[in-house]
């Protein structure tokens, strides 16, 4: 019998049409049937998984095309017991036409976790057919099932302190961890703490002493943009009494204090020299920096770099004229407070979110101001970006939850096409305000794609500022605007323009972001492997971040970077990835040219292929 969900809007005849609906989708991937399972699809629909069922994170735009795929990956996969998920939101209605639930089956190499979004519609099987699936690993069969059921800790002898403890088990001086994670700022202990509920062995090196360190050295005036509420890190969440937005230094310490509460392997003060892949053993060489100077080798089947999206080496553009100028030049990483420029004439190079908080710092310290900007930007009042993360905090809405929908619907043509939307009405909404930018000298755009901040955001993580203060400052003239293009050179006391006019200054802040993280991994793994990674974050064609959380070109080496939300996720399905590698759950996959994965043979424990004999 088919129920019409259009007529079923309570709570339990929806859930009844989602049963049918799932039971029709297990059915039809049990052929697999691609007639039958196109029935449970709109025209127009989506698939994304997230190693789930291709052991990759991919997304498939269009029936046909997602069919094709389906079929393919359910060969091997064979997703079976499509069921209600207990721990995520009922099935429910998200507008009159439209409806939401989790599901979660089974595969041949452990369990994973479905989410649609349905249209209503009466000849879909339960009267429902799917705009976006989205599949996701949950678990690799073999892993460690993390228990509390414990007292105090395992002593390795009679005796032994639990600090004792602590500093053996996290030493490795006569084992290997399975993984190095280099960079143990916040998404390298995200990574640390999802390897150790897998019971995947590991050490987080970072030259940093503390893991807030590097949260603590951006200026004084940084606080998080993101909210409170969806910041929260995996087990360990933020005190109630945190305010809504942290500032950096609660960041830091909230960072610091995860660490140790989740008592992750970090080794500080530690830096990564350098890592030669073994090809033999499929083993990486590791050469470390450990405090007071001395060398330590580590050989980890697996290395994850977590160093940042933008890397973190200040970019300083070429800007004709600057050696002669007399006054002070810094990075905006050296920058700490406008308090030391009060009364200085200062200029600040770059509008994005760093050019414009500390431009507003030293105006509000009373600085004299002027922000240069070297290309249009995208402007939205911080409000705006608070309407995307609307889940997090919402009743009855877990982070696990609101993580699991926000990655789900990430589907590039989805993405673009609420961006351009959003943007058209933020056009309209904040014309006065636009307008007076414009009138202060600041070029806007809505970004090349009409997409505005969101989609520079995905795409370059830069060009945009979410207004938290500077934009009334410059529109009532308290920052001074200066287009680059305007300039003709530094000189001694200043800024000479092309009209002739000389802005005096006496400091200069260059807000000009980083050099990409690719030039770490350079000096890191040498350019033959740098080189093979190939680009690294953006978006590729394919919707997908590039080299982001999924197998790259190069075998047992993982990246993870991006704000907050994305490691937080991220981590879980790149943590998964490598257990199911490290069980054997999954031969080793490499990416190959064309995008595709290649698997090597498997090596037995005397770290031999098993296919060579
Ligand atoms: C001004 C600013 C504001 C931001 N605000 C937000 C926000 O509100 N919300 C949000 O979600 N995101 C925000 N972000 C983006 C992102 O969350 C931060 O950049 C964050 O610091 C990224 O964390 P990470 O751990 O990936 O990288 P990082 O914090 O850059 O940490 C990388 C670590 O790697 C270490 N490292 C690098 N190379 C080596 C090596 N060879 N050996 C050992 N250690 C090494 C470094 O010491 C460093 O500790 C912001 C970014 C900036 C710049």
């Amino acid at each position: 019998m088919t129920t019409t969900a259009s007529t079923s809007t309570d709570s339990s005849r929806l859930a009844h049409s989602v049963e049918e609906w799932a039971n029709c989708l297990d059915e039809a991937l049990a052929g697999p049937n691609a007639d039958q399972l196109r029935e449970l699809f709109l025209e127009d629909s989506y698939w994304r998984d997230l190693a789930s069922l291709t052991w990759d994170v991919r997304q498939f735009w269009g029936r046909e095309p997602l069919l094709a795929h389906l079929v393919e990956h359910a060969k091997v996969a064979t997703p079976t017991g499509f069921t209600l998920q207990a721990d995520r939101s009922a099935p429910h209605l998200v507008d009159e036409q439209t409806c939401e639930f989790y599901l979660t089956y089974r595969t041949a190499t452990g369990t994973g976790s479905a989410f649609v979004h349905a249209v209503l519609d009466p000849e879909g099987p339960g009267g429902l057919r799917a705009q976006v699936l989205a599949t996701t690993i949950t678990s690799v069969d073999g892993q460690a099932v993390p228990s509390t059921q414990r007292r105090g800790y395992t002593a390795a002898r009679p005796g032994q302190t639990w600090h004792q403890h602590r500093r053996e088990s996290q030493g490795f001086e006569d084992t290997e961890p399975d993984v190095l994670v280099i960079g143990g700022g916040q998404t390298g202990l995200i990574m640390a703490s999802r390897l150790e509920r897998l019971g995947v062995t590991y050490v987080v090196a970072d030259r940093n002493p503390l893991p807030g360190d590097g949260w603590r050295s951006r200026y004084d005036s940084l606080a998080l943009h993101t909210p409170t509420v969806a910041n929260n890190l995996p087990h360990v969440h933020q005190p109630e009494t945190f305010p809504s937005f942290v500032s950096k230094d609660e960041w830091g310490n909230y960072l610091d204090a995860y660490a140790t509460f989740m008592n992750l392997n970090r080794w500080g003060g530690t830096e990564v020299v350098s890592a030669v892949f073994d090809e033999t053993d499929r083993r990486w060489d590791v050469t470390l920096s450990v405090p007071g100077g001395a060398t330590r080798i580590l050989r980890p089947a697996h290395v994850v770099t977590a160093v940042g999206y933008t890397g973190t080496e200040p970019y300083i553009p070429d800007l004709p004229g600057l050696d002669d100028f007399a006054g002070q030049v810094m990075h905006s990483s050296e920058f700490v407070s406008g308090s030391a420029f009060a009364g200085q004439r200062v200029l600040v190079v770059g509008t994005g979110t760093s050019g414009h908080d500390i431009a507003l710092d030293l105006s509000d310290h009373g600085a004299q101001t002027h922000l240069a900007q070297r290309g249009p930007t995208c402007v939205v009042p911080i409000e705006e970006a608070e309407r995307y993360n609307l889940d997090y905090g919402a009743p009855g809405m877990s982070v696990e939850e609101a993580d699991q929908r926000r990655n789900s619907m990430f589907i590039l043509p989805l993405v673009e096409e609420k961006a351009r939307a959003e943007t058209q009405r933020t056009e309209r909404e904040y014309a006065e305000m636009y307008d007076g930018l414009r009138r202060a000298g600041m070029t806007l755009t809505t970004g090349e794609d009409g997409g505005g901040w969101v989609l520079r955001l995905v795409k370059s993580f830069s060009g945009y500022y979410l207004d938290v203060g500077a934009s009334a400052a410059i529109i009532d003239g308290r920052i001074a605007m200066v287009q680059m293009a305007d300039v003709d050179r530094w000189v001694e006391h200043g800024l000479r323009l092309r009209d002739g006019t000389v802005i005096e200054l006496d400091a200069v802040v260059l807000s000009t972001g980083y050099r990409n993280v690719r030039h770490s991994l350079e000096r890191i793994f040498g350019s033959e492997v740098a080189g093979r990674v190939g680009d690294i974050g953006g978006v590729a064609e394919n919707g997908e971040h590039r080299n982001m959380a999924r197998p790259t070109r190069q075998p047992h080496l993982w990246l993870l970077f991006g704000g907050i939300m994305d490691a937080r996720k991220m981590s879980e399905v790149l943590a998964l990835q490598i257990a199911g590698q490290i069980l054997g759950a999954t031969p080793t996959l490499v990416r190959d040219d064309r995008d595709e994965l290649i698997s090597l043979p498997p090596l037995d424990a005397a770290g031999e292929e098993v296919a060579a004999r």
